[in-house]
């Protein structure tokens, strides 16, 4: 329920967004949450602090031509929204997807903001992409994409200005053309200006791991703060990508038993527990389909099509894309015995799913806290670029835990403090308004 004080800011952030249902669902999560904050904290009210952050400080659309490998012309849209700059510089992935429009882009650069304060790094929230869709193409082809995109995004990104990532679509791969080509229009070696590089020029070690192993290092925080453990549990991870992966390796090395992933194809059930190593190489070394996997690995099977979440386990990490998880596959998740729900990846779950999960009493931690681990090892990738400096794995990914520890301290306690004791979505969205919004009070109107 938005308190009714709010209930305007909706509605107007409805009129000035039209045919935008993912930027108003998120949007809507976090009014929910913001009721009592506004009635404690009057002068958020008078400086329109609300309304000011549902309103992205800058939108860029543009054309993106290319040409494929046959000869023939493609025209796609590239999109960057400057949502936040309150606390530092836009910061925030490059989703490349075939279902991108003007609206995901505005829902993810909303949830970064929240999610970027959440790390309390400075890093303002930002968000971009295009619906150029990679499925198929050669990697010329989509080198030439690359350029194309980047040719015109140079001139809005800098490292004190816009700062950039990947997303699903866009990995090391990609960073690296981009940063090619930014390189080249500049001429200006500014490693600051994009982060997820590959390792020998200027990316930081555990970035890659870094989304997956912090849900994982969220998740087992969340346990132990509510008087469980992983030991031994049996998890469901859904997705293969980058995130998935890396949760399923971490949450395996925590003491958990991760039997199920999956793909657009259909999902892989492994009951002796998914083998990390075969999955890597599946999926990062050949770029395959989970086909592969179930066909070299024992006892694994493959089912195409179907809903992951009817696979019984007790604890789930969606990480694949926005709204995948249904009210339909919270109810069979809690009839299955699910007692933990961690968000891997922006979104999954759908407002119906949170409903069935919170009156059930499944302890959930929502994507902009479980999974900021990425973008908070992107800040210290940051850090490593400002002070030409190059840090260890193992320094690194106690940094990145320390930071994951944080941010559960954060949500918990401002939970309590607001009287809504164990709810990590009200505790998640109230501080990490709290932050955004007083930086922007000091800063005055603008
Ligand atoms: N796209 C990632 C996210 O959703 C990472 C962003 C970044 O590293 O800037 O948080």
């Amino acid at each position: 329920m938005i308190d009714e004080k709010l209930e305007e800011v909706y509605a107007d952030v409805l009129r000035r967004n039209p045919g935008e249902p993912e930027f108003h669902q998120a949007v809507r999560e976090v009014l929910e949450s913001l009721g009592v904050v506004v009635s404690k904290h009057p002068e958020f009210a008078r400086q329109k602090i609300i309304q000011r952050i549902c309103e992205p400080e800058r939108q860029i659309i543009f054309r993106v031509p290319w040409q494929a490998d046959d000869g023939e012309v493609h025209i796609n849209r590239g999109f960057r929204v400057e949502f936040n700059s309150a606390l530092g510089p836009y910061k925030g992935g490059l989703r490349f997807h075939p279902s991108v429009y003007l609206g995901t882009v505005k829902f993810l650069g909303f949830e970064q903001t929240f999610k970027n304060a959440l790390t309390n790094l400075p890093i303002g929230g930002g968000k971009g992409g295009s619906d150029f869709d990679p499925k198929g193409r050669s990697d010329d082809e989509v080198m030439r994409f690359c350029q194309s995109l980047m040719t015109e995004l140079y001139r809005h990104l800098g490292e004190y200005t816009d700062v950039p990532a990947g997303d699903i679509g866009v990995g090391t791969r990609e960073i690296g053309w981009l940063f090619g080509q930014y390189k080249r229009i500049t001429n200006r070696y500014e490693s600051g200006v994009l982060t997820g590089k590959g390792t020998d020029w200027g990316g930081a070690l555990v970035r890659k791991e870094a989304t997956g192993y912090g849900a994982a290092f969220f998740l087992e925080e969340m346990l132990t703060a509510n008087g469980t453990a992983l030991d031994d549990r049996t998890c469901v991870v859904s997705g293969s990508g980058n995130v998935a992966i890396y949760a399923i390796e971490k949450i395996t090395q925590l003491g958990g038993r991760v039997v199920a992933c999956s793909d657009s194809d259909g999902v892989v059930f492994d009951p002796a527990g998914i083998d990390i190593g075969l999955l890597k190489q599946v999926k990062e070394v050949e770029r395959q389909r989970l086909t592969e996997y179930a066909e070299a690995r024992p006892g694994a099977t493959h089912q195409a099509g179907g809903s992951i979440w009817d696979v019984p386990c007790q604890v789930a990490v969606p990480c694949a894309t926005q709204n995948e998880l249904s009210g339909r596959d919270a109810r069979m998740l809690v009839s299955n015995g699910c007692i933990a729900v961690a968000e891997g990846a922006n979104m999954p779950c759908t407002p119906e799913a949170l409903r069935v999960f919170t009156s059930a009493g499944v302890l959930f931690a929502p994507g902009k806290a479980a999974n900021a681990g990425g973008v908070a090892t992107s800040a210290l990738e940051m850090q490593q670029n400002a002070s030409r400096d190059r840090w260890t794995f193992e320094h690194t990914e106690t940094r990145l835990a320390q930071i994951m520890k944080g941010i559960h301290a954060a949500c918990f306690e401002t939970a309590e403090e607001y009287g809504a004791q164990g709810d990590y979505v009200k505790g998640a969205n109230i501080a990490a308004f709290q932050r955004v919004a007083q930086a922007m009070v000091a800063f005055g109107l603008v």
